[in-house]
């Protein structure tokens, strides 16, 4: 790969410059023979009145800017490898489609500027490497750079490695905002549309976790109804099972859940009394976990995270089974004691000891004091996996 330094000028590079208010994309500089957005750069992340501000700013005030890439494609036309966020910001400003608050806390767009600033812009010096090699030289390298500013995140340098015709149907779809569906998904999938992690999630449900190889194999097809139906699949059997969205529901891990539960049928009222039970349980520290919990037949206590018996109640208990055993003249250990085994007399320590619910927390016992017995470590263990 080769790559020649030359300066632009702010001007050169904003000089046709076009944006896409739809899509929130910067489209085409520099007369025409720069695209600023090729497919596999992500959106335009910097309209949020802060960063896209600091860049003008720093225009204004003479700050460097940083170095940009240009990837030359054929003849004279380059496209945009980074800084693309940087150049869109300033196109937006120069074609009037942005503003900044002066030092008066008035706010100014570039035509309102006087002469002298407007020039001052439009003169700025861009630094640019202007690069030349096949795409897979190209693609190891931005693969390697990884961007001043905001770092392309991992399914941003997926999209970069595997670009190609799946890649731009599949961000048509999951990582665009005017979708309508974006609402409905958010209450299961976290994070942002914009930074493709919607598309990351809907790719490691259809490829079971393998994303690369999914990506790869997929590359060159212009079709995406594979993954696009088994996302559809996952979200239309969450809303069949849960009939009512919570907070706690996104994020999971709702592949590998639809993976493992969807041949198993549910009573979709049974479900949600059980979610709405669980939720007013004082002794669940995990509401998250409350879902698997359900689907798996309410069996793994570990999944709520019950809350359990402080060391002072631990203690107290302790003492008083310990006090009576020795009265007794048996084990401390209430199962222990009813053996037939040398060890119905054992005193254990409190330490080889550990706290029980009396009445199982699963069938409504408490956390509390009254419902707590100290078992040896060997018989808690085995009645816990009962
Ligand atoms: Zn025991």
């Amino acid at each position: 790969m080769e790559a020649k330094l030359r300066t632009y000028t702010v001007g050169e590079v904003c000089n046709g410059f076009v944006y896409n208010e739809l899509e929130g994309k910067g489209l085409y500089g520099l007369s025409g023979k720069l695209t600023i957005q090729p497919e596999y750069q992500r959106n335009y992340i910097y309209a949020d009145g802060k960063k896209d501000v600091a860049v003008v700013q720093s225009a204004l005030h003479s700050y460097p800017l940083g170095i940009f890439y240009f990837n030359k494609t054929e003849g004279d036309r380059f496209e945009v490898l980074d800084g693309q966020q940087r150049i869109t910001s300033l196109g937006r400003f120069v074609t009037g489609k942005l503003s900044i608050i002066d030092d008066n806390g008035i706010p100014q767009y570039f035509s309102s500027l006087s002469n002298e600033l407007q020039q001052r812009i439009l003169d700025t010096p861009l630094l640019v490497y202007e690069c030349e090699g096949t795409e897979n030289e190209i693609r190891k390298w931005f693969e390697t750079v990884n961007i001043a500013g905001v770092p392309l995140n991992h399914q941003e340098l997926l999209n970069a490695v595997y670009s190609g015709e799946f890649v731009t149907l599949a961000k048509q779809e999951f990582s665009n905002s005017q979708n309508a569906n974006v609402q409905k998904w958010s209450h299961f999938i976290s994070g942002a549309v914009n930074r493709q992690d919607y598309l990351a999630c809907a790719l490691e449900w259809v490829s079971k976790g393998h994303v690369k190889d999914y990506m790869s194999q997929h590359r060159r097809k212009a079709d995406i109804s594979e993954m696009k139906t088994y996302f559809n699949c996952v979200i239309d059997w969450i809303g069949s099972v849960f009939t009512e969205t919570e907070a706690e529901m996104r994020g999971l891990e709702w592949g590998r859940l639809y993976e493992t539960y969807h041949t198993t049928a549910y009573n979709p009222e049974e479900v949600q009394q059980l979610v709405t039970q669980l939720y007013g349980d004082p002794y669940v520290k995990n509401r998250k976990g409350v879902f698997e919990y359900i689907l798996g037949g309410c069996n793994d206590k570990k999944l709520l995270d019950i809350r359990i018996f402080d060391e002072a109640t631990k203690r107290k208990v302790y003492q008083k089974q310990t006090a009576e055993a020795a009265l007794h003249d048996t084990s401390n250990c209430p199962l222990c004691a009813i053996g037939h085994e040398a060890g119905r007399k054992k005193m254990w320590k409190l330490s080889e000891m550990d706290a029980d619910h009396v009445s199982a927390w699963s069938k409504g016992g408490a956390t509390s004091i009254e419902n707590c017995q100290m078992l040896c470590k060997t018989h808690n263990r085995a009645k816990g996996n009962r």
